[in-house]
């Protein structure tokens, strides 16, 4: 998500905060800006280079506008759920954006119904527009804090008005979202890294709990409008999700703890070998951090095409199979005859590990393949953003590591341990480790079980 208030080129601004946060979803994008009349929308499925030409940008005109990619983990990829989401309500217009999941969607989607609620779309985040629109408070800022309170979940929200844009994250502070300066206007995005492309100076996050209003007046800030017992940071953001060069969580580099994990994974797991070599692009910090702490060189043994688009045809049998090697290749001149090291981020179902392994071997002649991940195993699904399968596809659910290491064929397999993970990321008690642990931070009790069928 990206927002910008005060700024001439609003909407080419949010176009460019888009192309930097492409890797937080590349199902579908949207933009919404505001004339201080009326709000403007323009949203498709496919990537933001896709969908944007200046023609389409024109269409936005004002000060103010919000964007959002969407990867879907809720409600499908059905059209109707791109966002921004515009609606009309009593109080005149209003666009939403939301990065994070909402545990509570169906039966707070069920009650509204009743009392006659019409949703147009399949998506948990239209729960925020009715609840809003229900609310009787006189003010916005009021209406929106009634309807969170009702909201269990992750939410980094960016609204916009006619006259307002207004950023809330959720008590828990699942999502990451940064607030920016640029010429004088206010941006707000879900990474840093969005703030570098267009010049922008990091100013600080919304906080957990925290709601920003920026118009005319300039940036309110509404403290603790929603209070949680705990924070549960999603420690998959360093892992994998947030890009290396964005600041996150209290401004902390992605790229430095992650290259720690890598390190403290060296610490923990050592082995002789003759070359570390990252799984691209993820693998790269965590690798380079293992090399550096264990002495043994680095260098990208496997090369990735960075061109293959989600809508890549498998050909069919009569071509071949070509699997993680349309994504991936050996550099056989590097690996041959070699003892090497494979550093990735995670495993979730153990296929690109596998084929990995597979391609080490049979294309570029290895002599034996340590695999290293720079994280703990994966035995629980989110429910809180991030894209993960079913507990029954997590092979770390049901296998234990020699099992796992069966699987995808290496000589040696090791992971991060959650003590090292937490040794390598700040302020580790605010973090959620259900996909490590198994416990999760919001949850009513008794409801994993429905929370497994619906993720
Ligand atoms: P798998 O083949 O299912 O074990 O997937 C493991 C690979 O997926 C690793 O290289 C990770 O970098 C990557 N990965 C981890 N989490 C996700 C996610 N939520 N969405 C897409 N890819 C992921």
């Amino acid at each position: 998500m990206f927002g910008v208030f005060g700024h001439p080129e609003a909407a080419n601004l949010v176009y460019l905060g888009l192309y930097a946060l492409q890797h937080r979803g590349q199902e579908s994008a949207g933009i919404c800006s505001s004339d201080e009349k009326q709000l403007h929308l323009e949203k498709s499925v496919g990537l933001v280079a896709d969908i944007f030409n200046e023609k389409r940008l024109k269409k936005l005109p004002g000060y103010m506008a919000i964007g959002h990619n969407r990867y879907s983990t809720a409600g499908g990829s059905n059209p109707k759920n791109v966002q921004p989401i515009l609606a009309n309500f009593s109080m005149g217009q209003l666009a939403i954006a939301h990065n994070g999941n909402l545990i509570n969607a169906f039966e707070l989607r069920k009650s509204l119904e009743k009392e006659g609620a019409i949703f147009q779309s399949t998506s948990d985040s239209e729960v925020f527009i009715h609840l809003i629109a229900h609310t009787r408070e006189e003010d916005l800022k009021d209406r929106i804090i009634m309807a969170l309170r009702e909201i269990a979940g992750s939410y980094s929200l960016i609204i916009l008005t006619e006259k307002k844009l207004i950023a809330v994250r959720d008590p828990f502070g699942v999502r990451p979202l940064s607030i920016g300066k640029v010429d004088g206007a206010y941006t707000v995005s879900s990474e840093t890294c969005a703030f570098d492309l267009i010049g922008a100076e990091y100013v600080r996050d919304v906080e957990p709990g925290e709601m920003v209003v920026i118009d005319a007046n300039g940036l309110t800030s509404y403290p603790k409008c929603i209070v949680a017992p705990r924070r549960a940071f999603c420690v998959f953001e360093y892992i994998y999700f947030a890009r290396p060069d964005s600041r996150i969580f209290g401004g902390h580099s992605v790229n430095s703890v992650r290259k720690q994990l890598g390190k403290q994974l060296a610490i923990e797991e050592p082995v002789d070998a003759d070359l570390v070599i990252p799984v691209p692009d993820s693998g790269v910090p965590a690798a380079l951090g293992y090399s550096e702490q264990s002495g043994i060189p680095f260098d990208f043994g496997l090369i990735r095409n960075h061109y293959i688009g989600r809508t890549f045809i498998e050909p069919k049998q009569s071509i071949r199979h070509f699997g993680v090697k349309i994504k991936l290749n050996p550099v056989r001149d590097l690996l041959q005859g070699k003892r090497v090291i494979v550093v990735d981020d995670s495993i979730v179902r153990g296929t690109t590990s596998k084929k990995i392994v597979k391609m080490l071997r049979e294309g570029g002649n290895v002599r034996e393949v340590h695999m290293k991940i720079s994280s703990p195993p994966t035995k629980g699904p989110c429910f809180y953003g991030i894209d993960t399968p079913t507990r029954q596809e997590l092979i770390a659910s049901s296998h234990n590591v020699e099992e796992i290491r069966r699987y995808i064929t290496a000589d040696s397999l090791a992971y991060l341990s959650i003590e090292g993970l937490f040794k390598a990321i700040p302020d580790p008690d605010n973090f959620c480790k259900a996909c490590f642990n198994n416990e999760y931070p919001i949850v009513f009790p008794g409801q994993e079980s429905q929370l497994e069928m619906m993720f």
